[in-house]
């Protein structure tokens, strides 16, 4: 069986995966570059106060997000979490032990019909509701206007594949400051690109995350918290090291450390040349479907919420080969097992080029070629 590269993981019997469907979590997030690793490998040897380290390592995510405030979390998941536990709890001692239970606090989070996703549960663990506006008649500012009221903690945003709001988020703010309700955002799989590091707090959000973990390539269990001083210190207060909702989201000083080491590689790497690899990757993988009776080849660019320029095949009606559920089984079944991803929009079978290392493109290539023509 060929290598994970791991002993502990081979130790296991764990089979080696070719990742063609991007950072995902349940392939193991992104690889970590050797600067991110040797962070982590240094700061394990040390003791420093984590009070002051939250803090320090929240002043370089303010400067990199253009916050005024920064934290590092333990996922984008956990972002979500110490956002509502911020908006409904704030700096008080008191209420942050009350959490999640809200007597006494404004507690609903108003979300926009089309943004419901499963993450939603985070923002429900730290004790908030959901409240869906958006299916009514008429004019969506107005909706959005009409949909708070004096329980409204927070507005959310989500940013996400298949996810559009008519409304831009410059709108949704424009609307929840006027009536002094802040909003809060889930970038969580928006870098790259890098400019949305920026973008979303210059929009006016009061808290952004995005998770540390996927393209920034920082440790899988991290996340980046970014916004207004205020909120982002009662974000820390409801978190980890504190008793608090967010005790058991915990972020270890290494996890922090490889992410600051991330982050400080991501900001300063030549992203386009990086597109210009994932590309060819897609180019190569695409050719597997060229002059094939029955699959129509597409390489999807461009699309800022897909993750790199993505090799698309499509099974038309002339298709007599494998089903997609039948190639997918077999590069699972192979040794290394290769994953690509599934048609939850349509796509039969599509491949994200980012995780790749070089050489696996034209692996993913080949296996595909083989059951195109079985
Ligand atoms: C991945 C993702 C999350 C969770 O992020 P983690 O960093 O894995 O905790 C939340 N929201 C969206 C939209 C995501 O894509």
């Amino acid at each position: 069986m060929a290598t994970t590269g791991s002993a502990q993981f081979d130790s296991l019997g764990l089979k080696r995966v070719i990742n063609g469907r991007s950072w995902v979590t349940i392939l193991g997030g992104s690889r970590m570059q050797p600067e991110v690793q040797q962070a982590m490998v240094e700061a394990a040897n040390t003791f420093i106060d984590f009070h002051e380290l939250n803090r320090r390592a929240g002043e370089r995510i303010a400067r990199y997000t253009g916050a005024e405030a920064g934290l590092v979390v333990a996922g984008a998941s956990t972002g979500l979490l110490v956002q509502a536990a911020a908006c409904l709890a704030g700096s008080d001692p008191d209420r942050i032990l009350q959490l999640p239970e809200t007597t006494g606090m404004k507690d609903e989070i108003l979300i926009y019909e089309k943004h419901r996703f499963g993450f939603e549960i985070c923002y429900r663990t730290a004790g908030a509701k959901l409240k869906e506006w958006g299916k009514g008649e008429g004019d969506l500012a107005d909706q959005l206007a009409a949909a708070i009221d004096e329980n409204t903690a927070a507005v959310t945003y989500v940013y996400g594949p298949w996810m559009p709001c008519e409304l831009s988020l410059r709108d949704v703010v424009a609307i929840a400051h006027d009536k002094d309700v802040p909003v809060i955002v889930d970038g969580a799989a928006m870098l790259p690109p890098a400019d949305n590091l920026t973008r979303y707090i210059a929009d006016g959000a009061d808290l952004v995350t995005f998770s540390g973990g996927k393209g920034v390539r920082g440790p899988q269990s991290t996340g980046i918290l970014a916004g207004r001083a205020d909120l982002v210190e009662a974000a820390r207060l409801n978190m980890s090291p504190y008793a608090s909702v967010g005790r058991a989201c915990k972020v270890s000083k290494e996890e922090i450390a490889g992410l600051l080491a991330a982050l400080d590689q991501f900001v300063s790497m030549d992203h386009e040349a990086e597109w210009a690899t994932w590309r060819a990757s897609a180019e190569t993988i695409a050719a597997a479907g060229s002059g094939i009776a029955g699959v129509r080849t597409e390489i999807q660019d461009g699309d800022p919420n897909r993750q790199g320029p993505t090799p698309v095949f499509y099974f038309d009606d002339g298709w007599d080969g494998p089903t997609s559920d039948e190639i997918h089984a077999s590069l699972l079944a192979g040794d290394p097992s290769i994953q690509v991803a599934a048609g939850q929009h349509g796509e039969d079978i599509f491949v994200s080029p980012v995780a790749l290392e070089p050489g696996e493109a034209e692996l993913v290539a080949a296996a595909l070629r083989k059951e195109f023509l079985r």
